[in-house]
């Protein structure tokens, strides 16, 4: 794959970045490498695992959860409609480090005989800045992102705190399941961030550091008791107290955030330094429980896809707010253009330049799938059989959530008028379904077998027909 610079300088990033554009066009690339050291970018992806954007004080959550995520969204834009292409988090992370829907980086469920891992033919955030001379590092907080999914490829450093051990394998559970002894594979954000801090006060420019969070994604990963008490539950009953605690498990990680900006800061980098804060999904919470039932992720509903996405461009000093529906695949082309490298044209993600400053530009879809049917650790799966193989394509008002075996129960939704996805008019508005349905079938998205159970891996299949999801 070829990679080259941009010729033309482009949008708001033109203006943050000419210094590296006037100088590299027709440039060997350690030419380039040689002008990106004198007066180099860096970039700092920081992935919030399982994060409601409404439950941050800058996307007007009543408790103020993120003072610091607040104040980088006031110096940076703000995307108020960003969809993530899949509620579980392997899937959707190499969404965000390749600009690629999941359908075509291949990574589509959390655990498969095989088919769980990115290729090692695509290029990610980590390769192509590599590639560009900048060093890589990723502090990670969650098996979930490990190297097990190939997603440490291009990292000269991957400090996913977790060892291949037992411990951090996929391993099956008594109810015929797969799992990991999730204590010991994951790892809180204070942890993460000490390692990440120590790298980023050493490290020369320019770098690519990727750091993720994972606190609010479980609840044994518990904030220190000062975080916690701060944060009280509206009532008193379990789901009450898991609120508090989700939001107090928000707080924390806010926290962390902005020790790591301190140190930007105090290193001098935080000016010449390309930040994207971005979740990889939502979660149902109470919400979930009131319209849809559910209180966590792998549903498609908009608790769980609807994401934070902030972007600090260098020497960015006032806040903007966009309300475009952009996707998390789109992550990847705008720091490529931020950077001034051209990216790879096999990428479904655009870049966000355009809408940075202002500019109208043509409305996208958002596409997102979610194959519990054929991932083994879909636990529930066994509540929830009608969530088996779904897809999701959607426009800023418009969504539908297409059910590959059920096509008669699939779901549309006018998000104009109902944001909460309560009234279901599939059956009532075929005519808006269908160029949503068309789309999908173009894309060829759709799985008519499990990964891997080829006639090696029948002991998967044997297993799926078991759970009564496969065959006749
Ligand atoms: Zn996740």
């Amino acid at each position: 794959m070829i990679l080259q610079r941009r010729a033309q300088r482009t949008g708001i990033f033109a203006c943050l970045g000419c210094l590296y554009l006037l100088a590299i066009s027709g440039c060997s690339k350690s030419e380039e490498s040689a002008a990106l050291e004198k007066r180099p970018y860096n970039v700092l992806l920081v992935t919030l695992d399982t994060f409601r954007a409404d439950r941050m004080s800058c996307y007007g959550y009543s408790r103020n959860t993120t003072p610091n995520f607040d104040r980088l969204a006031n110096e940076s834009v703000r995307f108020d409609f960003a969809i993530s292409q899949a509620g579980v988090t392997p899937v959707s992370h190499a969404s965000i480090l390749t600009g690629l829907n999941p359908y075509q980086h291949g990574l589509r469920v959390l655990y498969a005989p095989s088919g769980c891992t990115l290729p090692d033919t695509i290029p990610t955030l980590a390769t192509v800045l590599g590639e560009f001379g900048l060093q890589t590092a990723a502090f990670l907080s969650s098996f979930t992102v490990s190297e097990f999914y190939g997603l440490d490829r291009g990292f000269q450093l991957f400090d996913a705190g977790l060892e291949r051990s037992a411990n951090s394998q996929l391993s099956e559970t008594k109810s015929g399941f797969w799992g990991w002894n999730i204590q010991s594979a994951q790892r809180r954000s204070d942890v993460t961030t000490t390692r990440a801090i120590a790298w980023l006060r050493s490290v020369k420019s320019p770098f690519f550091a990727w750091v993720h969070y994972w606190d609010p994604h479980d609840q044994m990963v518990v904030p220190p008791q000062y975080v916690l008490g701060q944060f009280q539950p509206d009532q008193p009953t379990r789901e009450g107290r898991l609120e508090a605690l989700y939001d107090a498990e928000v707080s924390y990680v806010d926290q962390q955030f902005g020790l790591l900006i301190d140190t930007l800061k105090s290193t001098g980098r935080y000016e010449n330094t390309v930040i994207v804060v971005v979740a990889d999904h939502g979660e149902g919470l109470s919400q979930g429980l009131q319209d849809h039932g559910w209180w966590r992720h792998r549903l498609l509903y908009q608790e769980q896809l609807h994401v934070p996405l902030i972007v600090h461009l260098p020497g960015q000093k006032a806040g903007r707010v966009c309300d475009e529906l952009v996707r998390t695949i789109d992550v990847f082309p705008t720091v490529l253009e931020a950077l001034g490298i051209e990216a790879p044209q096999s990428v479904e993600g655009l870049s966000l330049a355009g809408l940075m400053s202002g500019k109208a530009e043509l409305r996208r879809l958002a596409y997102a799938d979610q194959l519990n049917l054929y991932d083994l650790t879909a636990k529930m799966i066994e509540q929830r059989p009608k969530d088996d193989l779904m897809y999701c394509m959607m426009d800023r008002t418009w969504k539908l959530i297409y059910r590959q075996l059920r096509p008669g129960e699939s779901e549309l939704y006018n998000l104009g008028d109902d944001p909460r996805e309560t009234t279901n008019l599939f059956q009532s508005q075929p005519l808006k379904a269908k160029p949503f349905l068309e789309e999908l079938r173009k894309r060829q998205c759709f799985v008519d077998k499990p990964f891997g159970t080829t006639d090696g891996d029948s002991e998967a299949l044997d297993r799926l027909k078991s759970l009564g999801y496969v065959g006749d």
